[in-house]
Order: structure tokens, then sequence, then C-alpha cells
């Protein structure tokens, strides 16, 4: 009973001043950190520097700049809104049927909830959701709205074309799902970077016909190097030029042309 009093004083003491999204992040950022087997001393320490860098507002995503996030400026930054995700539920009730229709993964071996841990970030342009509204008017949408709503039980409505405010592109990217991939905070936020410049890459290549002609003729012959069967998206010019080019993109600058958002 006295134990179980101080663990409580103690949990309540350790959340004391944070807002409910801080609150959620710490608890999944913990069950994730225990998972990829840390001690409890490295754990808090990792969901510490994260809620730091990335939560702090009252929304499930937080707007943010690539300034603001320590990252390179690229072109047609201000055409995108970028988000973090506070709420990794709401990342993945945003993305996950966006995900299945673009058969980015396989629907039927990954759940919403797993999804929301372990998916980094993802880049959608305006031009490519007129498909997907009508895909989520099918049968196979509809099925795919229904599983997000019985497992991830969100309290508010989450609407992708909505999130874009008149944005050309939206870039969102889920912190919780770099635990385990850097040791430092500061190898975590290079982690963060890297894939806000992949998605941007992907931004650039969907709406650059110059960079999409060049990147078909010459990294057409590399291509069976990220052949992957489990990840048919890996193979395709668009995932192979942000792989290529996402620890560099400032190469990217001479494939641009005039690139119309
Ligand atoms: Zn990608």
């Amino acid at each position: 009973m006295a134990a179980g009093g101080l663990f409580l004083v103690f949990v309540v003491f350790q959340f004391q001043g944070m807002n409910r999204h801080e609150r959620n992040f710490v608890r999944l950022c913990k069950e994730i950190a225990k998972a990829h087997g840390y001690d409890s001393k490295t754990m808090r320490a990792y969901c510490n520097w994260l809620r730091r860098d990335y939560v702090g507002d009252r929304a499930p995503m937080r707007v943010t700049t690539p300034e603001k996030l320590g990252a390179r400026k690229m072109p047609h930054d201000k055409e995108a809104r970028i988000l973090i995700a506070q709420d990794p539920y709401y990342f993945a009730a945003l993305s996950y049927c966006y995900f299945s229709f673009r058969k980015w993964f396989l629907a039927s071996k990954i759940q919403p909830q797993n999804f929301a841990m372990m998916t980094e970030g993802f880049s959608v342009l305006k031009s490519e959701l007129i498909a997907y509204m009508a895909w989520m008017d099918t049968p196979v949408g509809k099925e795919c709205l229904a599983k997000v709503h019985e497992k991830l039980k969100l309290k508010y409505a989450v609407d992708l074309v909505e999130e874009l405010k008149g944005k050309a592109a939206l870039i969102a990217l889920n912190p919780i799902a770099f635990i385990g991939l850097g040791k430092t905070r500061d190898e975590i936020r290079d982690a963060v970077n890297v894939t806000l410049d992949h998605e941007r890459l992907h931004m650039l290549y969907g709406y650059c016909p110059k960079l999409q002609k060049w990147a078909e003729k010459s990294l057409e012959r590399k291509h069976s190097a990220y052949d992957n069967q489990f990840d048919p998206e890996a193979s395709t010019t668009r995932e192979h030029l942000a792989h290529v080019f996402e620890s560099d993109p400032d190469l990217i600058n001479a494939r641009l042309g005039r690139c119309i958002f």
C-alpha cells in the first residue's frame, strides 16, 4: 500500500506541468523504449529529450519549420505545411489509409497502433488527394477508415485534406518512431532532419517534371539494388531518388529546373 502510494506520488510529480499530449507522448515513448530493451534511466532520458525537442503544443500535431528543427533550407519550403506528431495516434489516423491507398505497405500486416510507433514520416501532395478521396469512397477505403477508428479510438476528427491548409504539400514527422535509431539527442535530431529532407525530396519530385525525367533516365540502372519484395515502393524512382539524395539534398538544386507548384 505504502509502496503504491509512493509510486503514485512519483508518477504525479513526474508528469506535473505537462499537457495531455506530453503525458501521452511520454507514456507511449516509454512503452517503445522498453520494448527496445532500454534500461529505465536511458529510457527516461530519451523520452524527455524527445518531449522537449518536439512536443509542447495543445494540438495533436505541431506546426514547425526547417529553421525551428535546425534543418537546412530547401527550395519550395514555403509550399509545404510541416507538422510534428505530438500524438502518434493522430499521425497514424492521418496517414494509415493514405499509405494503404498508395500501396506503400500491406494494411493486412500492420495495425494502426503499430504503424503509429514505427512510421517516421510521410509527405502528400495536394494534387494526389483527388484520387485518394475517390478511393476513400470505395469499400476498401471505407473498411480502412473503420479499422482506424476501431483501433485508435481517437476523440477528434482527422481530415488529411484539411491538414494541408491550402498548401501544395503536407509533410508530417513522427519523432516517437526514431527511438532506437540514435543514441544521443543530436543523433535523433539528425535522423529526424534526414527524414525531413527525404520527404521534401518526394515533394520536389512530385512537382518538378524536369527532376522526374532526369531521375528516370539517370537512376534507372541502379534500380535493382533497391528492389524489395516486402516494400513495393522501395524500387520506384521516386523512392530511389529520395534515398540517393537525402544525405546531400543540395545536389538536387541543379536538377530542379522551374518547378510549378
Ligand atoms: Zn520515401
